[in-house]
């Protein structure tokens, strides 16, 4: 019986994995570039005070314009022909845009490594992600992405500007030339925004096949799951066809409504962990056998020597810090990431990775 029916699911289905995160509890968690830092109670009293007033027993705005007024009031760009496409995290996004092109032949371009979603999500759908090795400095690999493009042409290609999880910004010379040879849509993933000192969204206008995709989850509301697409009016408007229905809940509608209106807290929230990334970088190159790469994302990617990745790690797991172990990627042979936490999460990582370094 359960044999039968399990043979009605695609046969892909077998070879696909569900997504792992690992348990936390009573860790110091530097895994997944969550924003260490809460709310006042002042302001948690106004937020619920604010949420007090939901009508709940109703469905939500299907479209709320306010909300992506004030979206593009702060971010921008303010451009007549941009619209906005929100999503449930930008993953909902992701996952929009490969189903917009999904048909036969269609295919997805990427980089390796750059952030795992666009692969898995592609895979989940049954489109081909090719994805293209970044080189020894974590630099887009100019000549083999344009052969990339012209071999595959690819319907879609993501793009995370700063990339997960090197921390990077790639020369923007090489991304406008991979947008200029593009034929398909170009996604530029600027997670990373708040803490990055560059932003494709001035381009945005004048390319109408460029999408910029944006997240609420780095900049302090990961538990929200609320991101956002920026783009041509008549790009934005097809892909809003595959949108569900009410993806936006109302407490996410009025929570990131509250959170712009309050933006100051945030901004000041991501300027704090800037600061706290550079001395953390310090530290870290002062440490021997440790190389750490330069980011502008909430996280550091960096090397160990003369030790394993994977043992640095399980001795760090033993003093209860969880940071991520990337080394089994390409390219990121003893490479770990960890996010920028407070200061004091900081200085228990640099304590017990030096201890582990012995
Ligand atoms: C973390 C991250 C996201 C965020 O995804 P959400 O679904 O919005 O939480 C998107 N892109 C990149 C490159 C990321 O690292």
């Amino acid at each position: 019986m359960t044999d039968k029916i399990l043979q009605r699911l695609r046969p892909e289905l077998k070879s696909l994995s569900a997504y792992k995160v690992a348990s936390s509890d009573g860790f110091v968690k530097l895994d997944a570039m969550e924003n260490p830092y809460q709310w006042s109670d002042q302001l948690n009293q106004q937020w619920c005070e604010y949420l007090s007033h939901a009508a709940i027993n109703r469905y939500p705005d299907p479209d709320p314009e306010p909300l992506k007024n004030s979206l593009q009031h702060q971010f921008g760009p303010t451009h007549k022909d941009i619209q906005f496409l929100l999503g449930n995290g930008s993953d909902e996004l992701i996952q929009l845009l490969v189903l917009a092109i999904a048909r036969p032949h269609a295919s997805v371009l990427t980089v390796s490594p750059s952030f795992s979603m666009y692969q898995i999500i592609s895979e989940m759908l049954g489109v081909p992600c090719h994805s293209i090795a970044l080189d020894e400095n974590h630099e887009l690999d100019l000549a083999m992405m344009l052969a990339a493009i012209e071999q595959h042409d690819p319907a879609l290609l993501f793009l995370a500007y700063p990339n997960n999880p090197t921390g990077n910004l790639w020369s923007r010379a090489d991304v406008e030339k991979i947008i200029q040879t593009s034929q398909g849509i170009v996604v530029i993933d600027e997670a990373y925004g708040p803490f990055a000192s560059d932003s494709f969204v001035d381009d945005l206008k004048q390319y109408p096949h460029v999408l910029l995709l944006r997240t609420a989850s780095k900049l302090g509301l990961a538990g929200l799951r609320f991101g956002w697409l920026a783009g041509h009016t008549e790009l934005i408007a097809e892909l809003n066809k595959l949108r569900l229905p009410y993806n936006i809940n109302l407490l996410t509608q009025l929570t990131m409504q509250f959170a712009l209106d309050n933006y100051n807290v945030l901004a000041q929230q991501a300027a704090t962990l800037c600061k706290s990334r550079a001395i953390l970088a310090d530290t870290l190159a002062a440490i021997p056998n440790v190389h750490v790469y330069p980011s502008e994302a909430n996280f550091l990617l960096f090397k160990v020597y003369n030790a394993s990745a994977n043992e640095i790690f399980n001795k760090l797991l033993a003093s209860k810090i969880l940071i991520k172990n990337v080394s089994h990627q390409p390219g990121l042979a003893d490479c770990l990431r960890v996010t920028v936490g407070t200061e004091t999460e900081n200085q228990a990582f640099v304590n017990a990775l030096t201890a582990a370094l012995g």
